[in-house]
């Protein structure tokens, strides 16, 4: 599929659940693709990203943002705290927000810096061992104590887990979205995206459905 009929298919959900055209915003996924993938993107004419490491974005979107004006970028994969700053640097909006230790640190540097990406707080919403985020019980105190630090939290981010059906886990995290008057959603990837739309995605986090399958060196 490639990007402008992922665009018309985010269109047309819209349209038919019922909800104004461009209310969905697309990320485009670039992580591990081959540079001259994302560059033919950015020649479309698309300027929104997502990378899920800081190094591997550090090593490539500086030069690409001196060559095409406009990119919003979108960290999407876990944060060590040690990398906090170079990632407040170096993106627009980071999507992982997840534990009070974090949230501290990019607090410290956001006075020392006077200024912030927008954040995401990311929920765990399957409750899953292995998967970073907040869990569901816990995002409300956790967003008030983000809050108390000076930090304004402008979205929520889930990633379901696998062989579940997604649209729970979308309706859930619209749901704590809700009750906390946090207006942005980012959710939905290649495989599910739709029923992202469908249940108030603000973003969805597209990668292999623009770019091709990712080829990992093994
Ligand atoms: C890689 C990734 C995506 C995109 O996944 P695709 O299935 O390739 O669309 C979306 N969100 C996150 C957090 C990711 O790490």
């Amino acid at each position: 599929m490639a990007l402008a009929e992922i665009l018309q298919n985010i269109r047309d959900e819209e349209a038919r659940v019922g909800r104004a055209p461009g209310s969905t915003r697309l990320i485009a996924v670039s992580k591990v693709q081959p540079l001259e993938r994302v560059v033919a993107v950015l020649d479309e004419g698309h300027r929104l990203f997502g990378e899920n490491k800081v190094q591997e974005a550090a090593g490539k979107w500086p030069d690409l943002r001196a060559r095409y004006d406009g990119v919003t970028l979108h960290l999407i994969g876990p944060l060590q705290t040690n990398k906090a700053r170079q990632a407040m640097e170096l993106f627009d909006v980071i999507e992982t927000l997840d534990r009070p230790k974090l949230a501290r640190t990019i607090a410290r540097i956001k006075d020392e810096m006077g200024q912030c990406p927008r954040l995401f707080v990311q929920v765990n919403t399957g409750e899953e061992e292995q998967k970073a985020g907040i869990s569901p019980g816990e995002a409300d105190t956790f967003i008030a104590e983000c809050r108390e630090l000076g930090l304004e939290i402008d979205g929520l981010m889930c990633i379901p887990p696998a062989g579940e059906e997604p649209s729970l886990h979308f309706a859930l995290l619209a749901k704590i979205a809700a009750r906390n008057d946090i207006p942005e959603l980012s959710m939905g990837m290649s495989g599910d995206f739709e029923r992202a739309v469908a249940q108030g995605a603000t973003y969805v986090r597209v990668g292999s459905a623009i770019f091709g399958d990712r080829v990992y060196d093994t």
